[in-house]
């Protein structure tokens, strides 16, 4: 493995992130495989890593994909994904964001305000379509997972209640150009517990039931993402529970179980590599400053989450240091008191876990360029996105009238 990445740092340069295909295939195979006999979909969350290469891979595998803006599903449908696996999500969709995914004829738009379904109402009409949609409801569970990645409370901004969600259905059912098929909830990201999900599931099945008993007959039950992941030392829901749970409330229901895995997909199929610069100790602290930063990880600034990062090839007695970018921000970290050998410059750390929220939330703050990307399949490297550079930054700017300036 350390030679193998050793190689790959000699050829792409870093910081790189590094994409292990295989896995990638096991987990999708592996959750398919806990809904067994079920009609289900896995609608893979673009928005945890949307390299078209990664989304091209789950697309063979017969995944659907989860969407959160219209970039996202032109993103879906350019790798291959069938345009009936497609669902738009999202709380803010513009007119012509709406008016594209209509006229794509995908799945199911899901929606998160009765305002918002006024205007795909007023935007089917225009177009002489009946949309097919979903409603978020937020069942006001605690995921009990971190703040900025808990949705399913009535304090976040996700979904509507289950009383408005109602009424909406009902809204929906009467109009000609709404076709009201589905129902979801997402309650958060990174859920280590099961009690959570299936209380939701509870909730949101006996909205269900009722809806039944008025004639609204919904056929696809989203479930949401959320399966949350082994970044340290926890434990996690296995696929085979969470199914279980899932359908221990579904019973004498009819319907299709659509899943959103995002980071459960992405997250330890990926790893970023980054050179070390320079060693350094302020007072008693030792930092180690890397080619990478917070505009290609942004994790460990933004939640103060934890990566486990190791040296590769390295011996020596190791003692704690923190691993900091070149970005001028004292918040930019990728992993602080990491344990780590005495470091020289240009050898190299792995950072684990980085395959999901990795490169999608990366900018070119500090006019970095972002980092080049590859795929590892039956064990071969294909790069998958070039190292952006300088000129790729400036090109709109460039390409603007400067003459008002001289
Ligand atoms: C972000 C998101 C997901 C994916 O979440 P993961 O934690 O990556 O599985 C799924 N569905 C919706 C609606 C989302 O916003």
């Amino acid at each position: 493995m350390s030679l193998e990445i050793k190689k790959l740092v000699e050829k792409y340069q870093t910081p790189l992130y590094v994409y292990d295909f295989n896995n990638i295939t096991n987990r999708y195979e592996e959750l398919k495989e806990a809904f067994g006999g079920k009609k289900s979909l896995v609608a893979y969350a673009v928005k945890s890593n949307s390299n078209l290469a990664v989304i091209r891979h789950l697309a063979n595998l017969g995944a659907g994909a989860d969407c959160v803006s219209i970039g996202e599903v032109r993103r879906a449908l350019k790798a291959g994904i069938k345009k009936y696996k497609i669902i738009f999500s999202g709380v803010g969709k513009r007119d012509e964001e709406i008016r594209e995914a209509l006229q794509e004829d995908i799945l199911l738009l899901n929606l998160e305000s009765e305002a918002e379904m006024k205007r795909v109402e007023m935007i089917a009409k225009e177009l002489g379509v009946e949309a097919r949609i979903s409603i978020r409801v937020n069942p006001n569970v605690d995921p009990k997972t971190h703040p900025y990645i808990s949705t399913g409370l009535h304090e976040n901004k996700f979904g509507v209640s289950l009383d408005s969600a109602k009424r909406m259905y009902i809204l929906a059912k009467k109009s000609e150009y709404l076709n009201p098929v589905g129902i979801h909830f997402h309650i958060g990201s990174q859920l280590t517990e099961l009690a959570p999900i299936e209380e939701a599931c509870g909730i949101v099945a006996d909205l269900v039931r009722s809806l039944d008993a008025i004639g609204i007959e919904i056929k696809f039950f989203d479930v949401g993402g959320g399966v949350g992941v082994v970044y340290d030392d926890e434990v996690t829901i296995r696929p085979a529970d969470y199914a279980r749970a899932i359908l221990s409330q579904l019973k004498g229901l009819d319907l299709t179980i659509v899943s959103e895995p995002g980071r459960y997909m992405m997250a330890n199929s990926g790893i970023f590599l980054t050179r070390v610069l320079y060693e350094k100790v302020n007072g008693n602290k030792r930092f180690v400053i890397v080619d990478g930063a917070m505009n290609d990880l942004l994790r460990p600034s933004l939640y103060n989450a934890y990566h486990r990062i190791e040296a590769v090839q390295k011996e020596g007695e190791k003692s704690p240091a923190d691993v900091v970018g070149p970005v001028c921000e004292s918040g930019d970290f990728l992993g602080k008191d990491i344990p780590l050998p005495p470091l020289e410059h240009n050898d190299i750390l792995v950072v684990h876990s980085a395959g999901a929220y990795g490169f999608t939330m990366s900018s070119n703050y500090n006019t970095r360029g972002r980092a080049a990307e590859v795929a590892i399949l039956d064990g071969k490297d294909y790069l998958i996105r070039e190292r952006e550079s300088f000129d790729d930054q400036i090109r709109l700017e460039e390409a603007c009238d400067i003459s008002w300036q001289k």
